[in-house]
């Protein structure tokens, strides 16, 4: 962001205003932990901050220090839409696009006249905000708000929880600090969050180690449906409706399975299919190694979008029908997919 703008915001921020903080739907780690550490700074320096998140998220996210105070627009929606309507200031992090947050409040967001500021780090941001931090090279959101703290010259302000909720989002962003996007100043953000009071070894167990054995069981059936197509260094997995059904899926159970998929020696794109049949589609996550650019893949063919080594999108077709529309479309990619550096 321009240090003009900047010192706008800064100005503005230097009276209390009542603001609404916005993470995308189905929100994880990232979106959690930057909206609940924006709202508890806004809330020292005397604002009003409530974040209302379009719709439910994992249990392994709802230990996260102040997620007790959020507000769910699919379960209350009149408070969440008057809250968005007296709103001043409206921050929206973790996505670019009012669509990410679902039809109904999407139609709420482009209501409002209040001011929005985006912090994010997808691609092609929209333009519907007066205030624009949208830098894609950045591991997370999470370390985003950790620059944007640095701009409004308050890193003294971040407390334990801050710094617990920070550390939550870069370590999911990043499969615990390992993607490409992890970089010298990522670490140089988590040690200061450590020295704040982060305690990275908690952490990580309560995100990681608190499975369920129904999810256990159910990355059982995801491992044996994976389909390796090694000539052209993909590979995927599928879940239908009645495998979840009988592994008594919850939301956030299929997470992190895709990474399985691409830990494979030799592969550099691998794919998840999920059915959903209460919302009639395919949910569908990608990932990839090197230079394969999975968000122009997900826009192109799938309606979605995300980075270049990890995005996401959905099908209208039956699972079948979207598992042959992906393997005949694939073959069109053999070259790059060959090119693809591991
Ligand atoms: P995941 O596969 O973990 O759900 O998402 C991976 C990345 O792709 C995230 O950055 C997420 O924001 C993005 N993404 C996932 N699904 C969609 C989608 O339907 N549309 C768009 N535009 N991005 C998505
Ligand atoms: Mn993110």
């Amino acid at each position: 962001m321009e240090k003009e703008k900047v010192d706008e915001l800064k100005a503005l921020l230097s009276q209390p205003k009542k603001t609404v903080i916005i993470p995308h739907r189905n929100p994880d780690g990232d979106a959690i932990g930057s909206t609940l550490a924006l709202q508890q700074y806004l809330q020292q320096c005397g604002h009003d901050a409530v974040v209302v998140a379009p719709n439910d998220f994992p249990d392994f996210l709802k230990w996260i220090p102040g997620v007790e105070e959020m507000i769910l627009f699919s379960t209350e929606t009149e408070k969440a839409k008057q809250l968005i309507a007296d709103a001043e200031l409206i921050f929206t992090l973790d996505f670019n696009h009012f669509s990410r947050t679902g039809n109904d409040m999407e139609a709420v967001l482009n209501q409002t006249d209040s001011t929005y500021v985006m912090i994010d780090h997808h691609q092609a941001p929209a333009d519907y905000a007066a205030y624009t931090y949208s830098d894609t090279s950045i591991s997370s959101t999470c370390q985003m708000i950790y620059h944007f703290l640095e701009m409004m010259d308050a890193t003294d302000k971040i407390t334990k929880d801050i710094a617990t909720c920070l550390y939550v989002g870069i370590m999911t962003d990043t499969g615990s600090f390992r993607f490409a996007s992890t970089t010298s100043t990522t670490h140089r953000v988590i040690a200061d969050l450590i020295d704040k009071g982060a305690k990275n070894s908690d952490i990580h167990q309560q995100v990681y180690d608190t499975n369920s054995t129904n999810r256990m069981q159910l990355l059982g059936v995801a491992l044996n449906n994976m389909k390796v197509l090694s000539e052209l260094k993909t590979a995927y997995i599928t879940l239908s409706q009645e495998e979840l059904d009988t592994n008594n899926f919850k939301k956030g159970d299929t997470e992190g399975f895709v990474n399985y998929s691409l830990s494979i020696k030799g592969i550099v794109f691998a794919a998840i299919f999920i059915e959903n049949k209460q919302d009639q589609i395919i949910k569908i996550s990608l990932r990839s190694k090197g230079n394969f650019d999975v968000n122009q893949f997900a826009r192109d063919h799938f309606n979605g979008g995300g980075h270049i080594n990890a995005a996401g999108g959905k099908s209208d077709l039956s699972l079948n029908e979207t598992i042959t529309s992906f393997e005949s479309t694939i073959k069109n990619y053999k070259n790059e997919l060959e090119d693809a550096q591991e």
